[in-house]
């Protein structure tokens, strides 16, 4: 930068180079100046310690205390609140929870403060080398980014509870967590020997990555390879504990398989049964949210090992295996990255991989599942507007703010990112015979870049992906990945010996198109994908049908009344629209009942057998 203005100024006045000179005096003597100043003096951070109590569970208050002790105190101290927590990319706002929030000295006077911004509070120190902050958090909201607290249990995300003083993101901290009556306590956090419930993290990043667990939780141990693992259940279930340990075991170790080791030196899964369901994941733990009964059949409890075995793969890929701007986190903006695809769709590919390398599932409910997929996927018309990279990228605008329009112009880098992570896999595995996979990608990304605390490119996972294969995959990656044509599954299924049938080559029957839904026998239009009739035809969101061709509308009624009709044909619909009465006239559409299946190729080859069986330990049948 100097350099080039000293050309651009050199021709121009001869003052104008003396005084640019001039300007550049200050700085080359400040050049040894902050040499010196390393090399002696180390900043010292300052000293955290942070106090959590619930003492009137019912009032969903949290109490937090943060003793800042700190030679370096400034005049002004600025602390701060986080406005999101990694894993979930939406700017969440933590500090709209904050109240009574105050600052004392050592001696308990009162010190004045201000807020600057709308997550920032400056304190007026009057040279206090301590200060002790204290404030509550409202804690009525349960999902696994969010904290609650009530009269049965406190969950807590960090980073919607503890604010940071500014610029020291890399300092150590203390948590003392005081329970309310004999509640117990859990976290992924390390114990401070000889504290009770004192917990230490060596800097923001952990501290904001552990989770806690407060209350009366049933406890499930188990050990991988001498390794401690436990669950902590809180509430009542129909989860058979033993069960889920010994199967989660299993993930574990196939997790383990693929990367050479467990990075941590114990590991906790927090399980919240309720409602929902979902997962966070997290250094060495995952908060998991779930139905109380939904352990119950079969298809739901592999639905649950199915979260599980997604949050045990974070553990590498996104915890350490780290995307471009994942880390270390800036907890007051977006944190924009085009590798959510990998982090997330990789992940929710080797859900079903782990699975089924356990022997949990079979390969037919593997092919069966991606079928499903690719069906969602082919019906959305977003899949010719948004890449994957652009959806990564646009996450926090999008992905995580869904509305009407979301099936149009937007695709989800889960689902798609499965999709092209598995069809990515079978490219490897074809290319090179069998002799690497989408594994050997990621063991590569933990060795090289992980281990070696770098972070990875977009072109690094191609490039990678590259090496693997022994060919280039410029092609995938640029229609598949950084474009948005259409998928050619068949060419790359083939590989193993399988192709995809949909089904659509069949009977064309009468369709309108639309997602409607009927509560209290109102039939109100939820969305309306592109390039169907409904969309052709005018139908709007919120639209509420009240006739088709003069009968009471009802979605038993529309279906038997398309059964009558043929593709081509005209419908009447009266709807509310903005509470007027309109009418819509619309030309039925055709399509056939879309069945997507992946099943076997005519006369597979011995190659294709053979990779199909090495890929998906089973016969190719
Ligand atoms: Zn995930």
């Amino acid at each position: 930068m100097q350099l080039n203005i000293k050309i651009k100024v050199l021709p121009i006045l001869i003052f104008a180079l003396v005084f640019f000179m001039y300007q550049e005096t200050p700085a080359q003597k400040k050049k040894p100046q902050g040499e010196t100043a390393t090399v002696e003096v180390k900043p010292v951070p300052p000293d955290i310690n942070y106090s959590v109590s619930m003492s009137k569970p019912w009032t969903h208050l949290l109490e937090v205390e943060m003793r800042l002790n700190w030679a370096n105190m400034p005049e002004i101290a600025e602390i701060k609140m986080p406005v999101w927590t990694p894993g979930s990319y939406l700017i969440r706002e933590y500090a709209r929870h904050v109240q009574d929030f105050a600052v004392k000295n050592p001696s308990g006077n009162a010190l004045d403060w201000q807020k600057i911004n709308k997550n920032s509070w400056q304190i007026d120190t009057r040279g206090a080398k301590e200060i002790v902050v204290s404030y509550k958090v409202y804690a009525n909201e349960l999902t696994v980014r969010t904290n609650e607290l009530n009269a049965d249990h406190a969950f807590f995300n960090n980073a919607a509870l503890l604010m940071f003083p500014k610029g020291e993101l890399n300092a150590p901290s203390t948590i003392n967590v005081l329970p309310f009556g004999n509640w117990k306590v859990a976290t992924g956090l390390p114990k401070v020997e000889g504290q009770t419930n004192t917990f230490r993290a060596e800097n923001f990043d952990v501290l904001y990555d552990s989770p806690f667990e407060v209350g009366n939780f049933t406890e499930a141990p188990f050990t991988v390879d001498g390794v401690p693992h436990r669950y902590v259940f809180e509430g009542e279930g129909n989860y058979d504990a033993e069960k889920i340990t010994r199967d989660t075991a299993k993930i574990v170790e196939q997790s383990k398989a693929i990367f050479g080791e467990l990075p941590y030196k114990d590991y906790l899964f927090i399980v919240n049964l309720r409602s929902g369901g979902g997962g966070l994941e997290h250094l060495n733990s995952t908060a998991l949210q779930w139905q109380k009964f939904g352990f119950k059949p079969e298809a739901r409890y592999t639905a649950f090992l199915n979260l599980v075995a997604h949050e045990i793969f974070h553990v590498w890929n996104v915890k350490r295996i780290r995307p471009d701007a994942l880390g270390p986190f800036d907890y007051e903006n977006e944190n924009y990255t085009k590798l959510l695809w990998v982090a997330e769709g990789a992940t929710a590919y080797y859900e079903g991989v782990l699975l089924r390398r356990a022997d949990l599932i079979s390969d037919k409910e593997i092919l069966d599942g991606k079928a499903r997929l690719i069906e969602q996927l082919q019906a959305r018309p977003g899949r010719f507007e948004t890449s994957l990279e652009d959806s990564s990228f646009d996450a926090w605008i999008k992905y995580y703010r869904q509305d009407e329009n979301s099936v149009n112009n937007q695709i989800s880098y889960y689902d798609k990112g499965e999709v092209v992570n598995f069809l990515l896999d079978l490219e490897i595995r074809t290319a090179s015979g069998g002799a690497k996979s989408l594994d050997d990608v990621m063991r590569f990304l933990y060795d090289e870049f992980s281990k070696k605390n770098k972070n990875f490119t977009p072109a690094d996972y191609q490039k990678i992906s590259e090496t693997m294969a022994g060919k280039s995959l410029d092609d995938f990656f640029t229609k598949y990945v950084r474009g948005t044509a259409d998928i050619d599954y068949n060419a790359i299924f083939s590989g193993i010996g399988v192709q995809l049938e949909t089904g659509e080559e069949g009977i064309k029957q009468a369709y309108l198109g639309g997602t409607l839904a009927e509560t209290d026998g109102r039939l109100t239009v939820r969305a309306v994908p592109a390039d169907t009739p409904a969309y052709q035809f005018g139908l709007n969101i919120n639209d509420q049908i009240v006739a088709i061709d003069g009968n009471r509308a009802s979605q038993t009624f529309l279906q038997s009344h398309l059964t009558g009709k043929k593709p081509g044909e005209k419908i009447k619909l009266t709807i509310f629209r903005f509470d007027e009465l309109r009418e819509i006239e619309v030309t039925l559409g055709g399509r056939a009942k879309s069945d997507y299946k992946i099943v076997p190729v005519e006369n597979p080859t011995d190659e294709q057998k053979r990779l199909y069986r090495e890929y998906l330990k089973a016969e190719l049948q």
